[in-house]
């Protein structure tokens, strides 16, 4: 008896240690997978056409808690580049969260021609999904042409979908791009009549309450009024005069000058899409981004959560009024005031210290080429018509058709391929005599071919920019460069697209949780935030990454 009780005591207290263990194992793994060290929130911020020099210029405008607070507590990598052609939009963000370029990510434009079905496509639009929030096609759109992973979706996958992901722009491919494939939701703006933020059956079958509540309060119609500078107009003494021949303005008012009765001026201007060209389209995205942190309880578990936030505002700014208004200016200074009311908010509801955030740009833009012409600079504009009227001469006399070219944009010649074998042509040969051809126009800098993209690496200069930006499957048979500062646009207002230092050179600011105080000189390349974000989180590399984790920034 005595030995068979002993026995028992024995085994239960050897299973009792084994169920202690196991216990044990299962808190340490899900403390791994939890903490250590990792921020409860990553918050991406891209700022949509800001150039570097945004945050030089305007510096003594800025407060203690926005910009400067980032460059105070944080990291500010001053020599910061995209490394690839073409600097738009579509392609930034996709490049800024997937670590990588176009010609691996396949966002090559924000629209191209898709040699495949011989159309024109929309970076983010898909047929195969539906508008969630609005009756109309605004939000049937999805990340499905976008061919590598985000560190956003990489988060999802390491946290067996825990850590949550929101992706929230006016522009919905600045919502889209950065959340990824396996985002919980991206937001953006629906303007015209209806003012509200909209998604679509990618991400969910409709709007969460919290959305619905949103769109239905008067959010956004209380930015419908009166925008004037946030400071005596005297003061701005970082731009140019107010009056003056390089802005656009709105339709409905003689000058582009201060202040603008936006009511009244949304009639003829798209209604609700007013508020995206002027400084309040910022505010309206601070406050939607406010709301989704409280009502997804971002940020509130050791679990990382990631909110990708866009300020598309300041694109539109820039196109309508170009880089030296006092409109950017003024809009840049407001931005500063949202992005520390945004700070502010983050600091109470997941605490100083315990999330982390980037922000950078998706390009940057070219000063106004009229306004650099009055000054001497070469720039100037791009005559389209008169370059396809030459080039379709050219090849009628020299193929006996113009039809062997399918199309031409984003600076990229199409060639029909079918034509070519018709003919009995090589194709590496049209390409050539093409290539010549478009380098003898005007404002045509340098030209080169898709052969010469596939078969030569270059690692330096505008060739290696294109061929990070060249993606074979999706890129055109040859490729345009135009010269410095002279664009295909209107006579004012700016635009963005080249390779150059004005379009590539943005800012990198990192601060927050695991990131180090300091500064460099040292060249960045915006792939390597992703990379970065992924080594600060310990997780994958997103999976077509070409940046380097930038070492220094994290503690
Ligand atoms: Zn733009």
């Amino acid at each position: 008896m005595k030995n068979i009780f002993s026995i028992i005591v024995v085994f239960l207290i050897l299973s009792s240690c084994g169920a202690q263990n196991t216990t044990t194992e299962i808190n340490k793994k899900t403390s791994d997978l939890e903490s250590n060290g990792r921020p409860k929130l990553v918050v991406g911020i891209v700022v949509d056409q800001m150039r570097y020099d945004y945050l030089t210029r305007f510096a003594s405008q800025y407060g203690d808690g926005g910009f400067n607070r980032m460059i105070d507590e944080g990291f500010n990598c001053k020599n910061n580049h995209f490394n690839y052609v073409p600097t738009y939009t579509g392609p930034g963000h996709a490049s800024v969260y997937t670590g990588t370029t176009p010609k691996n990510h396949g966002i090559i434009g924000n629209n191209w021609y898709d040699k495949e079905i011989k159309e024109m496509v929309y970076c983010a639009s898909d047929a195969d999904v539906n508008s969630v929030g609005t009756e109309d096609k605004a939000g049937k759109m999805s990340p499905h042409r976008l061919q590598t992973t985000t560190f956003a979706d990489e988060n999802r996958l390491f946290t067996q979908g825990q850590g949550k992901t929101i992706g929230i722009a006016l522009k919905d491919r600045g919502a889209i791009l950065p959340a990824g494939h396996t985002a919980n939701a991206a937001y953006w703006f629906h303007g015209k009549d209806q003012g509200r933020w909209i998604s679509s059956s990618h991400y969910m079958e409709e709007l969460p309450k919290w959305v619905l509540d949103f769109n239905t309060s008067t959010q956004a119609e209380s930015y419908l009024k009166e925008w004037n500078t946030y400071y005596d107009i005297s003061t701005y003494i970082e731009s140019g005069v107010d009056e003056n021949t390089f802005e656009g303005g709105f339709k409905g008012k003689d000058k582009a000058t201060f202040p603008y009765d936006l009511k009244a001026l949304s009639k003829d201007n798209r209604g609700y899409d007013i508020l995206k060209a002027t400084p309040y389209g910022n505010s309206l995205t601070t406050d939607f981004a406010l709301a989704a942190i409280k009502a997804e309880n971002l940020g509130q578990d050791q679990i990382t959560d990631i909110l990708a936030v866009s300020y598309s505002a300041t694109d539109y700014v820039g196109h309508n009024f170009g880089v030296n208004s006092k409109e950017i200016e003024d809009t840049y200074i407001r931005l500063d005031k949202d992005l520390e009311r945004l700070f502010q908010y983050l600091d109470t509801t997941v605490g100083k210290g315990e999330y982390t955030v980037f922000l950078t740009a998706d390009h940057g833009a070219v000063d106004v080429p009229s306004y650099l012409h009055s000054l001497k600079v070469p720039a100037g504009y791009v005559d389209n018509k008169d370059r396809k009227a030459m080039f379709n001469a050219f090849l009628n006399a020299t193929y006996g058709t113009d039809s062997i070219v399918e199309n031409i944009s984003n600076d990229q010649v199409f060639i029909n391929r079918d034509k070519v074998k018709e003919l009995g042509l090589k194709l590496s040969d049209v390409q050539e005599t093409i290539a010549m051809e478009q380098l003898s126009y005007l404002n045509v800098a340098k030209v080169y071919t898709a052969t010469t993209m596939s078969t030569t690496s270059f690692y330096e200069g505008i060739e290696a920019l294109l061929q990070n930006g060249f993606n074979q499957k999706r890129s055109g048979d040859v490729l345009l460069v135009n010269d410095t500062s002279f664009i295909s646009y209107g006579k004012t207002g700016s635009t963005h697209g080249s390779g150059l230092n004005y379009d590539t050179h943005v800012p990198l600011l990192f601060f927050g949780k695991g990131i180090k105080h300091g500064e460099t000189y040292d060249k960045t390349v915006i792939p390597d935030i992703a990379a970065t974000m992924s080594a600060l989180l310990g997780i994958s590399f997103p999976n077509g990454a070409t940046g380097q984790p930038l070492g220094f920034v994290i503690d």
